[in-house]
């Protein structure tokens, strides 16, 4: 019979929230997986468990994973534990899953903390649909893509950052967003330094050019707002005008009444320029 594959998510600052159930299964398995086997080692010191680690992470992953389900397949059952919070998201421990999951190993994830989730649901955001968005691409290329492919999302999306690349981020977010967007910025979660910041991305851009970003974030924004139903292009062109006549420049206004009503930009924008 083969053995089982348990996901089990450990703390993500606060030791006291692994659960009684995890600490078991941690016990109770063959071997553990660990994303690093030194932070692992660590928190299985302070559980007073002594156990077999294996290393898998994303370096290793294509020699590490089928050594792993090898074992697996022999009947042995593994832990797979990563840095912290739940395996399997933003981590390597997806390709591990799916290739237990494809050779009919059983896998069992045992709920626990994951960053993104206790982020939404400190945010004060709408929680009812959320995107989850992981890390925006490295490249700035791919990262811009990605924003604007989300311009007119209307569900709250969730990204982690890295605090050297949080200035960067947020510079991209504003121009993707627009300053008055929301973001809960969540740092710091369940540790000493917990803190959450709840503004506008112009807001958040300004507080980030005085202030050093520092510690783990997870950045919760605000979806758009929906749009508008059934607008003619004719109504979007009349209100694009009253905008810039109010003084906003004619690219985004258009960008703006496009975003909010669901017109095409480049048609909005030939109506407003033929008939000024
Ligand atoms: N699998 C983990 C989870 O779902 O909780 C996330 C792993 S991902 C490699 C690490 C990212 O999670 C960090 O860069 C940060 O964005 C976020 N994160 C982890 N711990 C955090 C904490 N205590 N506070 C804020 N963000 C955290």
């Amino acid at each position: 019979m083969t053995g089982t594959l348990y996901l089990v998510p450990t703390p993500i600052g606060n030791l006291g929230d692994i659960s009684r159930r995890c600490v078991e299964t941690l016990n109770a398995v063959d071997f553990i997986a660990a994303e690093d086997t030194r932070v692992s080692l660590k928190l299985l010191n302070h559980l007073g468990l002594k156990k077999s680690l294996v290393s898998y992470h994303e370096h290793n992953k294509k020699e590490s994973g089928p050594r792993i389900l090898e074992r697996l397949l022999a009947g042995q059952s593994c832990a797979l534990v990563t840095d912290a919070g739940c395996p399997a998201i933003s981590d390597p421990g997806e390709d591990l899953v799916r290739l237990c999951a494809g050779s009919g190993v059983p896998v069992c994830a045992l709920p626990g903390p994951c960053a993104a989730i206790v982020a939404l649901s400190v945010s004060a955001l709408s929680t009812g649909r959320f995107a989850f968005e992981g890390f925006l691409p490295a490249q700035k290329k791919e990262r811009k893509a990605r924003l604007e492919a989300l311009r007119t999302e209307e569900r709250t999306m969730i990204f982690y950052e890295a605090p050297h690349h949080l200035r960067a981020a947020l510079a991209d977010l504003l121009a993707a967003f627009g300053p008055d967007r929301t973001v809960s910025l969540c740092r710091e979660l369940t540790k000493l330094h917990e803190e959450v910041l709840r503004l506008t991305l112009g807001e958040a851009s300004a507080y980030y050019a005085e202030n050093e970003p520092r510690g783990e974030y997870v950045l919760v924004v605000g979806g758009c707002a929906p749009r508008q139903a059934a607008v003619s292009l004719e109504q979007a062109a009349s209100l694009a005008r009253a905008l810039v006549e109010g003084g906003i420049r004619t690219k985004e206004a258009v960008r703006q009444v496009a975003e909010q009503t669901g017109v095409s930009k480049n048609a909005l924008y030939a109506a407003v320029v033929d008939g000024s």
